[in-house]
C-alpha cells in the first residue's frame, strides 16, 4: 500500500480527509495546512482506520514527520506557495489570515469514484473454494499473489496452472516435469517418463502370468516360465502327454506307459505298468500258479513251465481226487434235496394230488398186480400228523380190476411224540370233475377213524405201514363216463378235518 493516499471508508457518512502527498517535489497540495488540520481535528474514524491498516507504523512515522514540519517554521516549498496563492484567489480579495477555520468541503473535496470502488469490501475470488479473505478491492490483487487457492504456474514449467495449496502435491506426484526415480530400478525419470516406464520396468516384481503364485522380476519372467515355473508344461517321457511341472511327478507314478519290473522277477525285464496284469496272467514264467486240480485237493503250486509236467505226472492221483470230490458233492446234493423238500412240504391239512400221465399209469397198473401210487407226504398242520395218500388205479381187494381204490396212511412224523393217539381226524377224498361250469362236481367219500383201528395208532418206523380207505372209490365205468380225466390228468383232494364232521 502506497503512503500517497489514505483509504476512503464508505462506512462513514463523513469520509476522512485524504492524506496529502508526502513527496514535496511531485505533489502540489497545501501540505502545511492539511497537516495542521489533521493535527487539530484528530478525526476518530481516521485514527481507527490507521490502526486497522498494516501500514500503521509507517503512517505514524510520516505523521510525526509532517507534524514536526508544521511546528518548526521551515520555509514553504514553491509548491506550497503556489497552492496558497491559488486558494486565496478563489477566496476573494479580502485577505484572510492563516488562522481562519477552513470549511469541510474546502478540505475534503467530493470523493473520487474510482477511489470509492477500489475501497469496496470484497471476498476473495476463491471464496467458494474455502478462502476466507475479505477486504477492500484494491487489496485483492495483493492477496491473490499469496492466496493459497489461486492457481499459479508450475515452477517446473510443465505448463500446468495449479492452486498454491496443491502445488507441493503436484510437484511431488503429478508434475510431468518433476524429477523422480523408479522405485524398482532406481533409474531417474521425468514424471512423464516414469509413466511411460511404469509397466515395463524390468526390475518390478510381478505375479507370474501362468498363475503359479510366484512373484518374479518382469525382466526374468521369460526365464522363469521356461525353467522354474511350476505351471510350465512338461511332457511325460513315457506316454508323451503334457502335464504342468507340479503334477508331472504324480503322473509318472501312475503313468500306464511307465516301465516297471515284474514283481515275480522273471526274465522279461521292464514292462509298461499297463501290461503287467496280462503278463502275470498269461506269460510270466516265474509266477507260481496253482494246479488246476486245486479244487479237488491237489496242493501243487509252481511256475507256468513246471505245471504241465506236474499234470502229466499226476494224472492218476488227480483222477482219484476227482472221484472223492464227486462223492462229497453227491452227499451235498442229497442234503440240499431233503432241505428243499422240507421247505416245500404241505402243512395245510389238505392235499390236492395231481396225477399226470393217467393212461400210461393205468396201463402199467393193469399189467402189474398191486401197483400202488403214493402221494407226496403232507402234514395236518405245521406240527401235526404226517400223512400220505395212495391209489390203486386198477383197484385193490374188492375193487380189483373194476374200481380205483384210494387209501390214507399215517407216516412217522417229527412231532408224533407230542400228538394225540390214535389219530382221529375225519378224512375226505374227492375226485374232481374237470371243466364243469357250476362248481366242481365229482365223487367224494369220507370216514372218521375208529379209535380201535390199528392203522391209526402211533406209527412205528416200519416202512410197510398199512393204509385205510375205499377199495371201490370209483368204478372205471364212471371214471370214463364223466370228465374226471382231462389232458391225461386226474385231481384227487384229500382233506383232513380235526372237527370230525364228515363233509361230503
Ligand atoms: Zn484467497
Ligand atoms: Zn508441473
Ligand atoms: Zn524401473
Ligand atoms: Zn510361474
Ligand atoms: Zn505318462
Ligand atoms: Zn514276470
Ligand atoms: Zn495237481
Amino acid at each position: 500500500m502506497s503512503t500517497s493516499t489514505m483509504p476512503y471508508n464508505q462506512r462513514t457518512t463523513l469520509p476522512p480527509p485524504p492524506v496529502p502527498m508526502r513527496d514535496a517535489n511531485t505533489a502540489c497540495l497545501p501540505t502545511s495546512h492539511t497537516t495542521k488540520i489533521i493535527h487539530q481535528h484528530q478525526h476518530p474514524q481516521q485514527q481507527q482506520h490507521h490502526h486497522s491498516s498494516s501500514n500503521t507504523n509507517q503512517l505514524s512515522a510520516s505523521d510525526s514527520r509532517t507534524h514536526s514540519l508544521s511546528t518548526t517554521n521551515v520555509a514553504p516549498t514553491p509548491c506550497q506557495r503556489l497552492s496558497e496563492m491559488f486558494r486565496r484567489s478563489i477566496a476573494g480579495s479580502s485577505i484572510q489570515s492563516d488562522s481562519r477555520e477552513n470549511t469541510y468541503e474546502e478540505i475534503y473535496p467530493g470523493p473520487d469514484p474510482k477511489q470509492a470502488i477500489m475501497g469496496s469490501l470484497v471476498f476473495c475470488i476463491h471464496h467458494k473454494q474455502g478462502c476466507t479473505w475479505s477486504d477492500e478491492l484494491r487489496k485483492l490483487k495483493g492477496h491473490l499473489n499469496v492466496c493459497k487457492h489461486d492457481a499459479t504456474q508450475c515452477p517446473n514449467k510443465c505448463g500446468a496452472q495449479i492452486p498454491r495449496i496443491m502445488m507441493t502435491d503436484h510437484l511431488q506426484y503429478t508434475c510431468t516435469m518433476r524429477r523422480t526415480k523408479c522405485e524398482f530400478c532406481q533409474s531417474e525419470f521425468s514424471g512423464a517418463g516414469l509413466e511411460e516406464h511404469a509397466g515395463t520396468c524390468g526390475q518390478e516384481p510381478i505375479y507370474c502370468e501362468a498363475k503359479c503364485g510366484q512373484r518374479v522380476l518382469r525382466g526374468r519372467m521369460t526365464l522363469h516360465k521356461s525353467k522354474d515355473c511350476t505351471k510350465r508344461l512338461r511332457r511325460c517321457l513315457h506316454c508323451n502327454r503334457e502335464f504342468s511341472a507340479d503334477t508331472l511327478a504324480l503322473h509318472v507314478n501312475q503313468c500306464p506307459r511307465a516301465p516297471t519290473v515284474c514283481p515275480q522277477r522273471c526274465e522279461i525285464g521292464p514292462i509298461a505298468r499297463a501290461d503287467l496284469e496280462s503278463h502275470l496272467r498269461d506269460e510270466c514264467k516265474a509266477l507260481a500258479i496253482a494246479c488246476s486240480f486245486k479244487e479237488a485237493g491237489c496242493r501243487f503250486k509252481g511256475p507256468r513251465h513246471m505245471l504241465e509236467a506236474h499234470l502229466e505226472a499226476n494224472a492218476a492221483s488227480h483222477l482219484s481226487l476227482m472221484v472223492a470230490l464227486s462223492a462229497r458233492q453227491g452227499q451235498q446234493i442229497q442234503m440240499l434235496k431233503s432241505a428243499v423238500s422240507k421247505l416245500s412240504i404241505n402243512f395245510t391239512g389238505t392235499l390236492l394230488w395231481k396225477i399226470t400221465d393217467w393212461s400210461a399209469k393205468m396201463a402199467e397198473a393193469k399189467g402189474k398186480d398191486g401197483l400202488e401210487l403214493v402221494s407226496p407226504p403232507f402234514y395236518t398242520s405245521q406240527y401235526g400228523y404226517k400223512l400220505q395218500a395212495s391209489m390203486f388205479l386198477n383197484g385193490n381187494g374188492p375193487g380189483e380190476n373194476t374200481h380205483v381204490s384210494v387209501y390214507i396212511k399215517v407216516l412217522p412224523g417229527e412231532y408224533d411224540a407230542l400228538l394225540k393217539w390214535p389219530f382221529s381226524h375225519s378224512i375226505t377224498f374227492t375226485l374232481f370233475e374237470q371243466g364243469s361250469q357250476s362248481g366242481q362236481g365229482g365223487v367224494a367219500e369220507s370216514f372218521v377213524p375208529d379209535p380201535t383201528w390199528e392203522n391209526f395208532q402211533r406209527p412205528s418206523n416200519e416202512p410197510d405201514q398199512l393204509g385205510f380207505g375205499f377199495p371201490r372209490f370209483i368204478s372205471h365205468e364212471l371214471l370214463y363216463k364223466r370228465p374226471f380225466i382231462k389232458d391225461d390228468t386226474v385231481f384227487l383232494r384229500v382233506k383232513v378235518d380235526p372237527s370230525k364232521i364228515v363233509a361230503v
